[in-house]
């Protein structure tokens, strides 16, 4: 099987991943981003690295992944964080998005094609427009206070995706606020008018001076610039309700019922830290730098949040990380060794059929589990088979090859590898081989140390320099 499937939480099944008709190997996929209001922690890391999983394993399979990740720079916890902070709201919520992508490159997550920011003018635009034409086929209201609201009794599909049960439910409250309880249905604000208590924060509209609500913000990028359908939409679970179902509400009305708005809903389950819910006064709340400042780095932490499945719960604890680090050694080690035995050699024998079941394990809707006993077991017979002297160089370097393509999915390869060697220090170690050739070993020599100081490492092995990150 070389078709990947995924759970889709709006049907509750198995589903084999397809482009839409006349798409090829296109798939559109939207994912929810960070609220730029602090410094994200390892929960909200935990579905981004599950989404570049996703990513890589479906371009692994041949499809072409154009991919969005919005930035929520304006709601009620950004603006009290400005308010706070005495500061302008771009101006506080700059660094926690610099900080994002700071680690976001830590974890080694691929860039989306487009990080559309919910303040950018043609992006709160597009939302006016989106409300309008809600506004316009009664799907929405102005209620007294000024905000507009989503008519939830004007979309029999409410409840859908999350599977809600509206009976005996009465719609009709309304609920000003982003986040609220999970059994409320509530109408939800798609354009919230002025208060004084945001301050400078607000764009004129037809219904006043206000600001969007969260759900209408990522409707109104992930249309706007994906299309009415978007192949695969993801989130964490507590995403489910009433983001994305006020998501789905938003788009399906506002294309009237002519587009489903997507067509595979992934959620990747919650974290926990050390078998507790994580939080600030628990004294459980890590953010990714507060595990960098522990020492961790970001393969360690990545694989730690990679090797649990996404739908599984994941208990995050400092022995997984312990274990994270011993099994990269392990793996480190092993790629030494097939170094080793493959020498110069470069053509490459047909990697084995164990080879292939890594990525068959990944299709059945990311099985990690499996793919990284596959993985291992690897491992362990080249192992065998290189102590007893019977791993030939073609093997070494089939399973190198291999090795390679594998970390083109789980990117767990060392620094070094993932970083790519700096033009700068390639140049040097150009000239070191001249003049080794040429036997000015003082030079040569000095060379040497001009790399080290740029914190690489090269080592003259007998099929040349080899350089490693020191
Ligand atoms: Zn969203």
């Amino acid at each position: 099987m070389r078709t990947p499937s995924c759970y889709n939480t709006l049907t509750r099944s198995l589903e084999v991943i397809e482009s839409s008709p006349g798409e090829e190997r296109n798939l559109s996929l939207y994912t929810c981003g960070p609220t730029v209001y602090a410094h994200a922690h390892i929960g909200n890391f935990r579905a981004y690295v599950f989404e570049d999983l996703l990513q890589r394993h479906l371009q692994e399979r041949g499809f072409v992944v154009h991919r969005v990740m919005n930035l929520t720079d304006v709601d009620d916890k950004t603006i009290r964080g400005a308010h706070a902070a005495g500061i302008a709201l771009a101006d506080y919520t700059r660094p926690f998005k610099e900080a994002f992508f700071e680690d976001a490159k830590t974890l080694r997550l691929l860039p989306a094609d487009a990080y559309p920011e919910a303040t950018d003018p043609e992006q709160i635009a597009r939302m006016i427009t989106m409300i309008g034409t809600l506004m316009e086929r009664g799907h929405a209201y102005q209620a007294e206070d000024g905000s507009v609201y989503f008519r939830i009794a004007s979309f029999a599909d409410y409840g859908k995706l999350a599977h809600v049960d509206l009976e005996g439910q009465r719609p009709g409250q309304r609920v000003a606020s982003d986040e609220y309880d999970k059994e409320a249905v509530a109408d939800f604000a798609l354009w919230k008018s002025w208060v004084a208590e945001d301050g400078a924060v607000g764009w004129e509209s037809p219904w006043g001076r206000g600001r969007p609500g969260w759900h209408i913000e990522c409707s109104a990028m992930a249309t706007g610039i994906l299309g009415e359908t978007i192949d695969i939409h993801c989130g964490g679970v507590d995403n489910i309700f009433p983001h994305h179902e006020a998501e789905i509400a938003q788009c399906e009305c506002a294309a009237h019922g002519k587009a489903p708005f997507v067509r595979y809903w992934m959620h990747c389950a919650h974290l926990m830290v050390e078998g507790s819910k994580m939080s600030k006064s628990a004294g459980n709340y890590f953010t990714l730098r507060d595990l960098l400042d522990k020492g961790w780095s970001g393969r360690e932490v990545r694989y730690a949040l990679l090797a649990v499945h996404y739908r599984g719960g994941l208990n995050f604890t400092f022995e997984g990380l312990a274990a994270a680090r011993t099994a990269l050694g392990r793996l480190d080690a092993w790629r030494e060794r097939l170094r080793e035995v493959a020498g110069g050699e470069v053509s490459v024998e047909a990697p084995d059929a164990a080879a292939e079941e890594l990525f068959a394990m990944l299709d059945d809707d990311l099985n990690i589990s499996g793919a990284l006993a596959v993985l291992f077991e690897t491992l362990r017979e080249s192992n065998r088979r290189m102590d007893q002297g019977v791993c030939t160089p073609k093997q070494g370097r089939g399973l190198l090859e291999w090795l390679a393509r594998v970390d083109g999915v789980l990117a767990l390869e060392p620094d070094d590898l993932a970083e790519g060697i700096p033009a700068e220090v390639e140049e040097l170690a150009a000239a070191r081989a001249t003049a080794r050739e040429a036997k000015e070993w003082k030079k040569s020599d000095e060379i040497r140390d001009q790399i080290a100081a740029l914190g690489w490492v090269v080592k003259d092995t007998k099929d040349g320099q080899r350089i490693s990150k020191s």
